[in-house]
């Protein structure tokens, strides 16, 4: 065998640093072609990111087969990837991974299949070549390359598909995995409403788990999968049975949701005539399209200033120029009627890329949008990879929303990504908020982006009016803290309803003059929306003898009551276990359920308004892949009067008919261990708030806080970004955060208590004397900061302690953090490091 064999560079998606080097055969494949490759003892597929040098390898293998003829992954999103993987310390077959859709890198999807042709060629094979060919030859259709070589058992055939390949004998594809041929599912589905306390107390009587049943479906929009409620909900289908009996609900076969955005006809597209402010940034907008490296935009405008108009248009234009589109939303679920509106527009030309296609559907929207024949993108975060050429924009929707973070590896922020790839391809970036995140307004007062602003709501609607109540008034002389009950509320609790006045206790949830305001809009046919962010029935559960709380087994984290489930619960790691009668440590049964959860706020929303149809949206109502959709298309054709969850309905909504807005408590989340909480608190309150009065009914805001005081609550009040920003900025000053400095947190993980921290203490050690070391200033000016255990101290079962890496500036701080990822070796036992860069909290 000659040496002088090609050589390619190959990024493998494993969790190890840097690339490999194969030889192979003939012509020297481009970058983003996909290949086959044996590595230790199997065969994986990688991406060819580039030449492979010439130093002499020991033992190099070569590559078992080139799986594309043309390179799957196009040039510029190779670039991209590569850029990610540096900046965020990420081996570049992970980055490339996350960015491609999961068919490309999945080794069982190839299929051969015989072609036939002269009989000469078959029998001119060589041994090997010709037990595949005569395999295949039996006529049975394509056939699974990883099935074949299990039943040959020859090891690794790769040599002979190409061989046979190369002579015209087979083809070769890859094929995503098949739709499920089941198209239908079992839905239950409320058939009658109750419409009073009274008559749902004879109705249900002491048949307490029909009673929860029946409210969680009320709760979930009216329909639930039967397999949601016997599964996840745990009711036996004895109690579905019995409501069916009663004639409260029907169980039907219904044909599972067609995907809403795949509709032949797309609602009708509003024509608005532009404001003068959607005007004046549209203007600039357009300027930057033909400008050849136009600088980010931050598009500012309140809340119903009309900035999905703004986008469309300059959608228009770039489309007009033969340019491509990025539009990234937060959640695809939670913004359907944005998406609508793009289909509205452009129809055909819109590819939706969202979280509830199967892995072929979106290895479809990706092909079209690869074929040039889909030519604008809509998706979250990772839209923005869509293989997308001559892009000329790229619009990132409410930029300051948490989930552009991605938190896995490669922890990318998909806000600073768009910068990235706008600026590749000389497109127009547009990051648009009523509440832009502070690293983005910093990046306007630095010069670095320019600033458009939408100062007015559009249409001569205007800002709700926000009125705060306090919650330590309205406590006096109460009974004591909320949610202090002195049994489990369960089903054998006594009934304190009655039917006029508010029922006892419900005080601890609703102040009066926010069941007032409540009343006021219900009377008028007008709709609510009530946020609490915190699911479940209460947060925490605890021993009133010895005030022992239960704790998840893997968790450093107080269990949730889930009610309806009658289950405690943990947030992270989906530890349950049966809501306990008793406690634990010292066997007392006197027990308390503290800390207000969204399944409390339904049932006392229940009780002090009989006659409202709620509806409840957080993640335990939305379980489906439609369900989201099915709520609040609940709402918008008015089939509920209170829409009450979780921040999950804070993002976007747009019901004209939406008045009031109550937010239970503005809290929740004010006080976590974290430097942005503040931040996050105003940004959610200033979008829920933002729901209210988008209609010429005009809105009213009312927050229960027991912190009135606080700046992210007064900010809300008058609908001051710039006031909050200034004061949040300064406030960030001392220690030094973010946007001022640049920030990488490390978490060292072990099952073992004491090797987390020696680990943690030992890599921060290495760190710091590698720095002082290191040759010139590559890490100068980067500061380590602990370590010290994480905020959350344990997480799935692992001991987790944390140090940060500062910077002024981003150049030094990567050369740290790689140095770190790349050279530092953890010390032997089960311990994990994994680095986030720029994160979003640092629990
Ligand atoms: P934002 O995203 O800024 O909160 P939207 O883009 O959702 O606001 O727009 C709010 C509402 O105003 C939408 O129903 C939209 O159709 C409408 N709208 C947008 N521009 C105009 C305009 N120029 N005149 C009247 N209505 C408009
Ligand atoms: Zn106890
Ligand atoms: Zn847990």
């Amino acid at each position: 065998m000659t040496e002088a064999r090609n050589r390619v560079e190959v990024a493998l998606p494993l969790p190890i640093h840097g690339t490999f080097t194969y030889g192979v055969e003939g012509a020297l494949p481009l970058p983003g072609t996909r290949v086959l490759v044996p590595f230790r003892r199997t065969e994986r597929i990688g991406w060819v990111v580039g030449a492979g040098g010439d130093a002499p390898v020991k033992g190099l293998r070569s590559v078992l087969a080139v799986l594309d003829r043309r390179p799957t992954v196009p040039p510029d999103i190779v670039e991209l990837c590569r850029w990610m993987a540096d900046y965020y310390v990420t081996p570049l077959g992970i980055a490339l991974r996350s960015a491609l859709p999961s068919v490309l890198s999945d080794v069982s999807r190839d299929y051969l299949t015989w072609l036939g042709g002269d009989d000469r060629l078959r029998l001119g094979l060589k041994p090997r070549a010709r037990r595949l060919a005569d395999a295949l030859m039996d006529g049975s259709g394509a056939r699974r390359v990883a099935t074949l070589r299990r039943t040959l058992g020859m090891g690794s055939i790769w040599p002979e598909i190409r061989a046979l390949e190369a002579c015209g004998l087979i083809g070769h594809e890859t094929v995503p995995p098949s739709e499920p041929a089941v198209r239908t599912r079992r839905v239950v589905r409320v058939a009658r409403t109750i419409g009073t306390l009274q008559e749902r107390d004879e109705l249900f009587g002491r048949a307490g788990r029909q009673r929860e049943a029946y409210e969680l479906l009320e709760a979930a929009g009216g329909t639930s999968e039967l397999s949601h409620l016997t599964g996840a909900e745990r009711f036996s289908r004895s109690v579905v049975a019995a409501l069916e009996e009663k004639g409260l609900v029907t169980v039907v076969e219904e044909e599972r949701m067609r995907d809403p955005f795949s509709e032949d006809t797309p609602i009708e597209p509003h024509r608005h005539t532009p404001s003068e402010a959607q005007r004046a940034a549209l203007a600039r907008l357009v300027a930057a399209l033909d400008a050849p490296a136009p600088a980010p935009f931050v598009l500012q405008g309140v809340t119903g200033s009309g900035k999905t108009l703004v986008y469309i248009e300059l959608l228009r234009e770039a489309l007009r120029r033969g340019r491509s589109a990025i539009v990234l939303v937060p959640e695809i679920a939670l913004t359907p009627q944005t998406v609508s509106r793009f289909r509205a527009h452009f129809g055909d030309e819109v590819a939706v890329l969202h979280s509830g296609l199967s892995d072929g559907e979106r290895y479809d929207a990706w092909r079209l949008l690869r074929a040039g024949e889909r030519r604008v993108a809509v998706g979250a975060r990772s839209a923005l990879f869509a293989p997308l050429t001559d892009l000329g924009v790229v619009v990132v929707d409410e930029e300051h929303d948490g989930s552009y973070k991605q938190s896995e590896a490669p922890r990318y922020q998909a806000r600073d990504l768009a910068v990235v790839r706008a600026a590749a391809h000389g497109a127009v970036c547009v990051l648009g908020s009523a509440t832009p995140s502070l690293e983005s307004r910093y990046n306007v007062e630095s010069g670095k982006f320019e600033r458009l602003l939408l100062p007015e709501r559009v249409g001569g609607a205007r800002l709700p009016v926000v009125r705060v109540l306090d919650l330590r008034t309205g406590r006096k002389g109460k009974e004591g803290p909320r949610g202090s009950s002195a049994q489990a509320p369960g089903p054998g609790a006594p009934d304190t309803r009655s039917g006029a006045s508010p029922p006892p206790g419900a005080q601890r949830v609703f102040a009066p003059e926010l069941v007032e305001a409540v009343r006021l809009r219900l009377q008028r046919r007008e709709q609510v929306i009530l946020l609490l962010n915190r699911r479940g029935y209460s947060s925490f559960v605890q021993c009133r003898e010895c005030g022992e709380v239960e704790r998840c087994e893997n968790c450093s984290i107080s269990l949730t009551y889930h009610r309806v489930a009658r289950r405690i619960m943990c947030h992270h790691c989906r530890f349950e276990a049966p809501a306990p009668s008793r406690c634990p440590r010292c066997g007392s049964g006197d027990l308390s359920f503290r800390g207000l959860g969204t399944e409390q706020v339904e049932r006392v929303a229940g009780e002090v308004f009989p006659d409202a149809r709620v509806a409840r949206m957080d993640v335990d109502t939305t379980s489906g892949k439609w369900a989201h959709q099915r709520i609040l298309d609940r709402v918008e054709r008015h089939e509920v009067d209170i829409l009450l969850g979780t921040q999950m309905i804070a993002k976007g909504l747009d019901f004209p008919r939406v008045t009031l807005v109550g937010v239970v408590n503005a809290d929740v989340g004010i006080h976590l261990p974290d430097f942005r909480a503040s931040e996050r608190t105003f940004q959610l309150l200033a979008q829920v708030a933002g729901r209210a009065g988008r209609g010429a009914l005009g809105g009213e805001v009312l927050i229960q806080t027991s912190m009135p005081e606080h700046y992210a609550v007064r900010a809300a009040l008058t609908h001051d970004y710039e006031g909050f920003a200034r004061r949040e900025l300064e406030e960030r000053r001392k220690p030094a955060y973010p946007p001022h400095v640049r920030l990488a947190n490390i978490v060292v993980s072990s099952p073992d208590q004491e090797l987390a921290a020696q680990a943690a203490q030992e890599a921060a050690r290495w760190l710091s004397k590698a720095l002082r070391g290191a040759p010139g200033a590559a890490a100068a000016g980067v500061e380590l900061v602990g370590p010290a255990p994480a905020p959350i101290e344990r997480l799935h079962g692992r001991w987790r302690w944390h140090f940060l890496l500062r910077a002024e500036r981003a150049g030094p701080l990567g050369a740290a953090a790689t140095l770190l990822l790349t050279r530092y070796r953890l010390p032997s036992g089960d311990v994990r490091i994994a680095l986030d860069r720029d994160p979003v909290a640092l629990l």
